[in-house]
């Protein structure tokens, strides 16, 4: 089926975003739903929220999101986390938000709440996380940006932190994304196009416990509208192109204070044994699909079994020879495919190196 794009009038558009607002805040509620996509619906407050407390508790029909049943279908949004909104720009905000159900559950797309119990349990171990979410841009037919119609590109080789007409593609969206998370106070620590063309990336962190998913979270949805902008799809799909093709990860970088204080190597070490007790019940939350990415080829492991390494492109988990000369800082765990929930990985972390907690 052919598809219509309507880009939007821009020019038309900014004379409307100018407009005076009369003391009143325009608040975009952002949740997850049943997919690991966004949704979103924007709401009036009468002024400005000092902070996140002042936000009203907020619904949605989750039986139009596969969020609930149609005779049960009210589905409770709880702000959790704003941010400044770099499209509507002035006190407008964006606000990240946790989905309840009427008696008194989580909604079962709701991972954040586990994985905040488990974090504050542990806050004492001050866990910082900084993740590299790689992804994939689409024309409207589905097929990689730029690419040859019904066709391929040439080989990898060329693409990866490229520049220069026909080996990156849609730096636009990419400069626009990276202006809109530092617009919006999201702690993105820098960008590159990867080894795919129309494959990028960039990294969020380092951020302390629940805050990546939050953010990251936040980063998605900004990805998401941006492209929108430019009639442009985002994929976050594990593999998005058999064969020669890599794939997309999350690659998940964590550390304790314990690792990041001198001597930390041991800590490291000791978190290692204990991830490698535990690889089955985290490639469960490790994203899906994640089979296709993890062939051992591409610069990822075996699918079935954990390894480490200093420098090792080729293990679950890379050490960077940096670290290992110093003797501390952090790990990354290279597993995680790109379309995971940073909530349930940097959960799973937590509970694997420091125990479960009853929520
Ligand atoms: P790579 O070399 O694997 O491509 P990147 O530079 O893309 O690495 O990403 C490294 C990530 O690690 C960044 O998001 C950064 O914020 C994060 N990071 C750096 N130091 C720490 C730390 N001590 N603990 C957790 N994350 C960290
Ligand atoms: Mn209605
Ligand atoms: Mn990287
Ligand atoms: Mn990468
Ligand atoms: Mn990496």
């Amino acid at each position: 089926m052919a598809e219509t794009v309507h880009t939007s009038n821009t020019a038309t558009l900014q004379k409307y975003l100018q407009l005076p607002q009369r003391g009143q805040v325009i608040a975009e509620y952002v949740w997850i739903d049943a997919s690991g996509g966004t949704r979103s619906k924007c709401k009036t407050l009468p002024s400005v929220p000092a902070s996140i407390k002042d936000l009203p508790e907020w619904n949605f029909d989750g039986s139009s999101t596969g969020q609930a049943p149609g005779d049960n279908s009210d589905v409770y949004l709880r702000p959790v986390a704003m941010f400044p909104d770099p499209f509507r720009l002035g006190d407008n905000i964006l606000v990240m938000c946790e989905t309840w159900m009427s008696d008194g559950k989580p909604n079962s797309y709701n991972f954040r709440h586990d994985a905040a119990l488990l974090m504050k349990a542990h806050s004492k171990e001050e866990f910082w996380f900084g993740l590299e979410q790689e992804y994939t841009l689409l024309d409207p037919s589905g097929w990689p940006y730029g690419w040859p119609k019904g066709g391929f590109p040439a080989p990898q080789g060329p693409y990866y932190c490229g520049n220069g007409t026909g080996k990156v593609f849609c730096r636009d969206i990419v400069e626009s994304h990276y202006k809109a998370c530092l617009y919006a106070k999201i702690n993105i620590s820098g960008t590159n196009a990867e080894v795919m063309p129309a494959q990028w990336e960039y990294q969020v962190g380092p951020c302390t416990g629940i805050d990546l998913g939050d953010q990251l979270w936040m980063s998605r949805f900004l990805l998401h509208r941006v492209a929108e902008d430019f009639g442009v799809k985002v994929t976050f799909a594990p593999k998005p192109i058999p064969g020669d093709w890599n794939g997309a990860g999350l690659h998940t970088n964590v550390s304790t204070a314990a690792m990041r204080a001198d001597g930390g190597m041991k800590a490291i070490e000791k978190a290692m044994e204990s991830l490698a007790k535990r690889h089955v019940e985290h490639m469960k939350v490790y994203g899906e699909g994640n089979e296709a990415r993890m062939t051992g080829a591409h610069e990822t492991a075996s699918y079935d079994k954990f390894s480490w390494g200093i420098a090792n492109r080729g293990a679950s988990v890379r050490v960077n020879r940096a670290v290992a000369e110093e003797g501390k800082g952090y790990f990354e765990d290279r597993r995680p495919a790109s379309n995971g929930d940073p909530y349930q990985i940097t959960g799973m972390i937590v509970e694997t190196l420091c125990g479960k907690v009853d929520g």
